[in-house]
């Protein structure tokens, strides 16, 4: 069999009939219609194998991560997801990566109603870039800088699985099989909080998305609102699994975890019932952790009120 070339890999397994967008892959540029009053949202993420997943993992679960991350972004703007590209570098056109890889990118994209409209590819280090593209009324955005304080920290779904997840792949931690699956999926299998974060639009007063770890991704938060914010550790939501780990690890998995894709976002006190309301029609759970107050400060407090030590959020140059 002849070897596939570049233009037969698309057409098999990344050319689909284009439905939303007013064109899609096959041609110099894809098209699209925002609708009338609404503002594009972009994002990009790039996964570079090594970096952001090991060679192990199955080549579905990098097609559903590598779109997953991506989407998490527009949560946290609450934008509604419309179409995507893909720069895809791989070392071969292998059959066996890329059948697996495109059916979980494209589940996942199915599963929000959106579409693959062109992209990139070329031989290389295996490497992972997709941009995608929301919509949301303008003006509506929920930024990083509008926490104040006084307003109450949330957080939806449960932190430091992946971490944990990494620690046993490290060889720092160890699991029993049936514990270590759970949290490998949560590592290479996050679900973006796409319907949380539309519907904290109004309701939110800041948000971001949780992939670098909570304290350095607060931090972003504080910087851009001129805030700071005390966390209160034993708040954190945590899984059955993360809580059989030491204290310490457990603190390093919640506070500068990193990979967790759930939202971190600020709301005023006397909208704690929108709050549950907007996390209840997302059947997403939330978990009120903290408190953004005045100052630049982070302080991580345990349930006497005791500081303790934070440490700090992932940085790729700095560790
Ligand atoms: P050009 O040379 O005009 O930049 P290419 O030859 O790279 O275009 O790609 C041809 C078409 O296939 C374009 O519509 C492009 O968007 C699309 N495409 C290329 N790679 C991918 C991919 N990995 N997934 C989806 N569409 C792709
Ligand atoms: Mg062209």
């Amino acid at each position: 069999m002849a070897p596939m070339g570049e233009f037969e890999l698309i057409d098999r397994f990344f050319n689909r009939p284009a439905r939303r967008a007013a064109m899609g892959v096959g041609d110099d540029c894809a098209l699209l219609q925002p609708q009338p009053g609404m503002q594009l949202a972009v994002s990009c993420d790039m996964l570079v194998e090594g970096r952001h997943f090991l060679s192990t993992v199955a080549p579905e679960r990098l097609g559903h991560k590598a779109l997953a991350v991506n989407l998490s972004d527009l949560a946290a703007c609450g934008a509604e997801p419309l179409a995507f590209v893909l720069a895809l570098s791989l070392p071969r056109a292998d059959e066996a990566f890329l059948a697996p890889f495109a059916a979980g990118l494209f589940a996942l994209a199915d599963e929000h109603g959106i579409e693959l409209v062109g992209g990139d590819t070329t031989a290389g280090p295996l490497n992972v870039c997709i941009t995608v593209f929301g919509q949301l009324p303008a003006g509506q955005a929920l930024l990083r800088s509008g926490a104040r304080p006084g307003h109450d920290i949330w957080v939806s779904g449960r932190l430091g699985d992946a971490r944990l997840a990494l620690e046993v792949f490290r060889g720092h931690a160890t699991l029993p099989g049936s514990a270590f699956e759970e949290v490998r999926r949560a590592m290479e299998r996050p679900t973006p909080r796409l319907a949380l974060g539309l519907a904290l639009r109004g309701v939110a007063t800041s948000a971001i998305d949780l992939s670098d770890g909570l304290v350095g991704d607060l931090g972003h938060v504080m910087r851009q609102s001129g805030v700071g914010a005390t966390i209160e550790l034993d708040a954190l939501p945590r899984s059955a699994v993360l809580e059989t780990q030491s204290q310490a690890l457990q603190r390093v998995c919640l506070l500068a975890g990193g990979d967790d894709y759930e939202l971190l976002f600020t709301a005023p006190p006397s909208r704690r019932d929108a709050v549950l309301s907007a996390a209840s029609a997302a059947r997403v759970a939330v978990t009120r952790c903290g408190t953004v107050e005045a100052g630049d400060e982070l302080r991580v407090v345990d349930a006497d009120g005791r500081l303790v030590e934070p440490g700090h959020g992932f940085d790729h140059f700095a560790s």
